[in-house]
């Protein structure tokens, strides 16, 4: 692993504490509470979390995810009470991915599944349709723009499994909650879901 000389939080060169933040903006990052029991985020989506979440999928900068999954592992050792058998990441549509050359949703899940010692499957889920950005849409129409954009690869894969679904931010919960569907519908026993942050 290539050490990064700058927080992620801050871009300052502070020596980094934890995952990849100084200490100074350590101290700037609010846990999430849980939704429904199943949703967990390790922070909420603001100060230092956001600018590392941006800097690691606009500014490309990949170590970021090596860091998060770290950081999502530790969470995972703390919360005993998750558990599953395979970790899923949201997928991207193809066009988007090329785009933005890597999924960050997957990198985070490759990584975690080597440090919890559990299979990490890339294309479980796939997304069919390219929809359109949630942002400035109300909750129905968000409910509406990810209505069947995701699709099972191969049921076999989740079929009674208890699936860890990871993702960066958990927003209003519109694509999670249709992924989530989309997996239980297809036979999934259990989906718990792990972000980085909660909006
Ligand atoms: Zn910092």
């Amino acid at each position: 692993m290539v050490f990064p000389e700058k927080c992620c939080g801050c871009e300052q060169q502070a020596a980094i504490e934890k995952y990849c933040f100084c200490s100074n903006c350590l101290n700037h990052i609010t846990a999430a509470p849980s939704v429904y029991g199943r949703i967990f985020s390790l922070a909420i989506y603001e100060g230092p979390v956001m600018k590392a979440i941006h800097a690691y999928k606009y500014e490309k900068k990949k170590w970021i995810a090596h860091s998060f999954a770290t950081w999502m592992h530790d969470f995972l050792i703390q919360h005993p009470e998750i558990q599953f058998d395979i970790i899923v990441p949201v997928p991207l549509h193809p066009i988007k991915e090329f785009r933005r050359s890597f999924n960050q949703s997957w990198l985070m899940a490759f990584y975690l599944g080597k440090m919890q010692g559990k299979p990490a499957v890339y294309h479980a889920l796939v997304k069919i349709r390219n929809n359109r950005s949630q942002t400035n849409l109300d909750s129905d129409e968000r409910k509406e723009n990810v209505a069947g954009v995701y699709k099972v690869s191969r049921i076999s894969i989740i079929k009674d499994k208890n699936i860890l679904l990871i993702d960066d931010v958990y927003t209003t919960g519109a694509t999670i909650e249709e992924v989530y569907k989309t997996l239980r519908r297809n036979g999934a026993r259990q989906v718990k879901i792990l972000t980085v942050a909660k909006a």
